[in-house]
């Protein structure tokens, strides 16, 4: 039971089919990839129109379809690694017999690299708001029941609002809702996606942000991000470098990491202004005495004279000494987070002290 487009898709490396019972409409979608992970497919299901997003590699697959009859909202995917197989499984709203699965929308069937894809956006409803301290909230947003999407490790989204006709568009990196969420609920496949936000009272899009009342919607883009997965396989060290809202991408890594019992040593060094600009410090302090193998350096350029403990910028002091005393065999990953001469500084001092390439992440907003 083929649908009519697909002679339309020889010229394209993917191939799809649709099957339906009674009640129920199967999309299939052929990757020929024998690794393939939910995280590289995307679904939005907006009334009728289905956008089905594979991303393989740099490319991006788009089967895009105004559907013949109506469906129900949730949908559900599942894929089959071994032989590459998508499917999704829609409900129908009656239980009619499809001639047709549907009309080919402009991006049905097109296979083009990633970079040559315009951003996408579904409307997410926020549900909660929390302050975490004195400039910086956690929201939670819920994806519309069309949208199957999963934000992986290291990846980024962008929100979007129009300002006085101007469009204003800023990466976030999602996080947990809280540093030892369970696996069970990893934030990774998600209906809510979590935000922590520094609100900047000069800045455009953010003053929005704080405003926002529990029910109001914002755009949120697909998951975008140069962070590769198989970079984390069989490290057991992590060093990670966060200054101020650099610690977002942070947080799913730590969580992570702890989580694998033959990891054996994480050092955070977190820089900021002053202790009431570190955000999370309980939960990083309870999570140090909970696991011997977490330890957690705060660095302040702005304390108030009663601090006692580490003072300044990066430096490479600093740098050298999380290095000292390392007696074991292991396997490193750096990661740098926060303002951009941060960062370059941060990796210039690592890379004299040896480090190559591979062996650091610096994300980039
Ligand atoms: P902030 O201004 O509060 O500064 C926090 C700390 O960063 C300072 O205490 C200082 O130690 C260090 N710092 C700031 N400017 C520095 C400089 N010029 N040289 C060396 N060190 C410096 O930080 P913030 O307002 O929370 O900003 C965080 C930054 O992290 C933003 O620029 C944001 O774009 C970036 N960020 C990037 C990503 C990403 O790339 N994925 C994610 C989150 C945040």
């Amino acid at each position: 039971n083929l649908d009519g487009f697909e002679k339309q898709s020889k010229n394209v490396p993917l191939r799809h089919e649709w099957f339906q019972t009674e009640d129920t409409i199967t999309v299939v979608i052929y990757t020929k990839q024998k690794v393939i992970n939910l995280d590289s497919i995307i679904v939005d299901l907006e009334g009728s129109v289905l956008r089905t997003e594979v991303r393989q590699q740099e490319y991006s697959y788009i089967l895009h379809l105004e559907l013949c009859h109506e469906v129900q909202e949730a949908i559900s995917v599942h894929c089959t690694g071994k032989v590459g197989k998508i499917e999704l499984n829609l409900k129908k709203r009656n239980s009619i017999i499809w001639n047709d699965l549907g009309y080919p929308q402009e991006l049905h069937n097109s296979y083009k690299r990633k970079t040559d894809r315009g951003l996408f956006y579904r409307k997410c409803t926020l549900l909660s708001k929390t302050d975490v301290s004195h400039d910086t909230r956690l929201l939670c947003f819920q994806l519309p029941p069309g949208c199957y999407l999963t934000i992986s490790i290291g990846q980024h989204i962008y929100l979007k609002s129009n300002i006085q006709d101007v469009e204003v568009v800023r990466p976030y990196t999602p996080v947990l809702p809280t540093l030892y969420v369970d696996p069970k609920d990893n934030g990774l496949t998600c209906t809510n996606i979590y935000l922590m936000v520094k609100i900047y009272p000069d800045g455009l899009l953010t003053p929005l942000i704080d405003r926002l009342q529990i029910g109001d919607c914002i755009s949120v883009s697909s998951p975008e991000g140069n962070f590769k997965h198989s970079q984390l396989e069989g490290i057991t060290e992590l060093i990670l470098l966060a200054a101020g809202t650099g610690f977002t991408p942070m947080i799913k890594l730590i969580n992570f990491a702890l989580k694998i019992p033959s990891f054996r040593k994480l050092q955070l060094l977190f820089f900021n202004k002053t202790e009431e600009d570190i955000l999370w410090r309980d939960q990083l302090d309870q999570l140090a005495l909970k696991d011997e193998r977490f330890t957690v350096e705060y660095i302040l350029s702005e304390p108030h004279p009663e601090w006692r403990g580490k003072q300044g910028k990066i430096e490479m002091s600093l740098c050298s000494e999380c290095l000292t005393g390392r007696t074991e065999e292991l396997k490193t990953l750096l990661c740098i987070c926060g303002p951009t001469s941060f960062t370059e500084q941060a990796v210039g001092f690592f890379k004299r002290l040896g480090f190559n390439n591979e062996e650091i992440y610096a994300f980039s907003g």
